[in-house]
């Protein structure tokens, strides 16, 4: 970006962060994610930092809080209500700590800061005032300095103590909170009013304690936990929690003291993980310097406290600029536009591509070259754009049109016709095309595939380009000596990569076949398959109506299965990659698993088990897992949140059971 550009960009950011906090701050109805709309924040907050010479104190980034509704009475607080800055990482938690400790320096401070890590909740902040040991009034923090007063609707929250046991004068900061289970159920009964929806806790928090009327409020269960006392005298922000406590405040248990930032990284790391399983929402810790006398000597910077930091759960939703799109010829021969993006750290790693799969999605999504995308990735799932911010489409930004020839070898794309159905995707449909070969090899080595783990996708590509890779048997002669001497590889990676060759002679059919890259034969059709046939001779020898007759082959699978040992081409690799390999059956032997024969369908989040977690237990045990519900389907093994499958399974009269009993199964 040049310097205008730069200038332009701030001020699309700014406008459309104005837009969206409106809608998240003042109306409660936010359409866009927090994640979304921090990762919009961070990138205007460099931008300005970078140029100064834009920086403008209107700007969103100099902003604490939220607005004020009219029909709230306007309270000012007795301090200033500060916001925690945020950072990402361990490294920017270790610059944190740095700048603290140069400041300690030039002070006659000499202790060391240890650290309190409690939960950043998803909620509402609240400043509850008592004069006297008597709650006097409650507030929203507003923008920071001026708040409303929702004092009558606090009166109802059962765990806010009305009055205190000492006539104590005290400002107590809490977070106001409400159950996922209650938001569920709520916004199940105001879809059936044909109301608008709670995007999530958060909101739910906020709507429902700026309701008007405080009966309603009394029917929420709404939760708060304190954490904090403004005008108290305490020496750690340790005492400070077990005083609330003593209040008879609900004060959340998991926290933990730790003495170095390593102890904190554990903590974190720990909550990553579990965060999901609470039954509030938290996205992220708050670290909070534990000695209250460092904490008042290293003061405020504008906007924040310097003892204390936000450290933010990796973000599964961000903002990124789609820089240009390329095409990926696949070893079908289907061709897969690309998104290559800004580098960006999304669910902790660095994401610099996403598939657009066709040309129909990128209509649908009306992404162009240039554009700022909204980019999602959840738990083990690959990242994929779900969206555009319109507002930030630059004026060169480009439309993509499809080529009507193959990237790689030029031959004229098709779709491919099966019956009366006609692909989406574009296909190169030249056999020798060399971009399919190469994918082609790659799959074949692929983990779920011959698994020659120290076989990349890189490794295959020089491995092709200098002639030791030709086809499937070529990699089982490749010596020591061949790769020894060549760039970026010693003696020890060529060693790895022999040893690694030698153990994939040993193969279970299953993989072997799915290696193959026949059409449509996925890696269940080859378990299937492996589970019916006990060698790959047999199969070979097997008949279409044979092969229809096997569980979880259709006839699509069996014509390309039919089709593949008929080409002439296959057959002569075969022929000379078989006498390489020792195929052995191991699916088979699974017979007299305790699952054997019955089909699983897996909805919704297990309490326990991951999906893959679950799939590999039944697979142990001789079952089989399908991706929908039939009247095949022995059981659905259902968890929290589950899809439609829930109700085909009803339908079908299929046995519904719960992680428990699927463990007693398996047990
Ligand atoms: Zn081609």
């Amino acid at each position: 970006m040049n310097k205008q550009e730069t200038k332009k960009r701030i001020e699309e950011l700014r406008l459309l962060l104005e837009k969206h906090r409106v809608l998240y701050h003042v109306h409660d109805t936010p359409t866009i994610s927090d994640e979304l709309y921090d990762s919009l924040m961070s990138e205007l907050s460099t931008l300005e930092k970078n140029y100064p010479e834009f920086d403008s104190e209107t700007s969103p980034t100099k902003r604490v809080g939220g607005d004020i509704l009219p029909y709230f009475e306007k309270i000012k607080h007795h301090t200033k209500q500060w916001s925690f800055d945020n950072v990402f990482s361990l490294q920017e938690l270790i610059d944190w700590e740095d700048r603290n400790i140069t400041i300690l320096k030039k002070t006659n401070i000499m202790d060391v800061p240890t650290y309190v890590a409690e939960m950043k909740i998803d909620g509402l902040k609240v400043i509850l005032t008592y004069k006297d040991g008597v709650l006097a009034r409650a507030a929203t923090r507003g923008d920071g300095e001026v708040g409303e007063d929702i004092t009558e609707n606090i009166k109802t929250v059962k765990v806010i103590p009305l009055s205190l046991p000492d006539k104590v004068s005290i400002t107590v900061i809490g977070e106001a909170w409400m159950k996922k289970k209650d938001l569920e159920k709520i916004n199940t009964e105001r879809a059936r009013q044909g109301l608008a929806l709670y995007a999530n806790t958060r909101n739910l928090s906020a709507g429902t304690l700026r309701q008007l009327d405080p009966k309603v409020v009394a029917r929420r269960n709404i939760q708060i936990f304190a954490y904090d006392i403004d005008g108290g005298d305490y020496k750690t922000q340790e005492d400070e929690l077990k005083a609330l406590e003593s209040f008879g405040f609900l004060v959340n248990k998991d926290r933990r003291h730790c003495k170095t930032l390593e102890e904190i990284q554990k903590f974190y790391d720990a909550w990553v993980n579990k965060r999901e399983k609470e039954d509030y929402g938290i996205d992220g810790l708050v670290i909070k310097i534990n000695e209250k006398n460092i904490w008042d000597t290293l003061g405020y910077t504008a906007k924040s406290p310097r003892g204390g930091i936000a450290y933010k759960f990796p973000a599964e939703e961000v903002a990124t600029v789609l820089r240009t799109i390329t095409l990926q010829v696949g070893r079908t021969g289907a061709i897969t536009p690309v998104a290559e993006l800004t580098p960006v750290l999304i669910a902790g790693s660095v994401v610099s591509r996403a598939t657009l799969h066709n040309s129909d999605e990128i209509k649908r999504l009306d992404v162009r070259i240039g554009d700022t995308v909204k980019l999602r990735k959840a738990g083990d799932v690959i990242p994929e754009i779900f969206g555009v911010f319109k507002e930030l489409r630059p004026q060169n930004a480009k439309a993509f049109i499809m080529p009507t020839v193959c990237p790689e070898c030029n031959s004229v794309l098709s779709k491919e016709i099966s019956g009366k159905v006609t692909s989406v995707a574009l296909y190169c449909k030249n056999k020798n095309c060399p971009a399919k070969h190469l994918e082609g090899l790659v799959h074949f080595v692929s983990k779920k595939g011959m698994n020659i783990e120290e076989l990349g996708e890189r490794t295959v590509e020089i491995f092709h380009d200098i002639g030791l890779i030709n086809d499937f048997s070529s990699i089982f002669e490749i010596k020591k000596t061949d790769i020894n001497g060549l760039e970026g590889f010693g003696e020890k990676s060529a060693e790895n990569i022999i040893t690694s060759i030698q153990k994939a002679r040993n193969v279970p059919l299953h993989r072997f076949l799915f290696s193959l890259g026949i059409r449509h034969l996925g890696e269940q059709t080859a378990k299937d398959i492996a589970k019916h046939f006990n060698s790959f001779e047999s199969l070979i020898k097997a008949t279409r109506e044979e092969l229809v007759h096997v569980e979880g082959v259709g006839e699509k699978v069996a014509d390309s299965i039919i089709e593949y040992f008929n080409d002439v081409t296959n057959t002569k690799i075969l022929s000379q990659l078989l006498p390489q390999l020792k195929i052995t059956n191991e699916v088979k032997t699974e017979g007299d698993g305790k699952l054997f024969n019955k089909t699983f369908v897996i909805t919704g989040t297990l309490p326990s088990l991951s999906r893959d977690g679950a799939k590999d237990l039944i697979e142990k045990n001789g079952g089989r897992v399908s991706n929908s519900v039939s009247g095949k389907t022995s059981y659905l093994l259902m968890g929290e949140n589950p899809g439609s499958k829930f109700e085909d399974a009803t339908k079908h009269n299929v046995t519904i059971i719960s992680e428990k009993k699927f463990l007693e199964m398996v047990n």
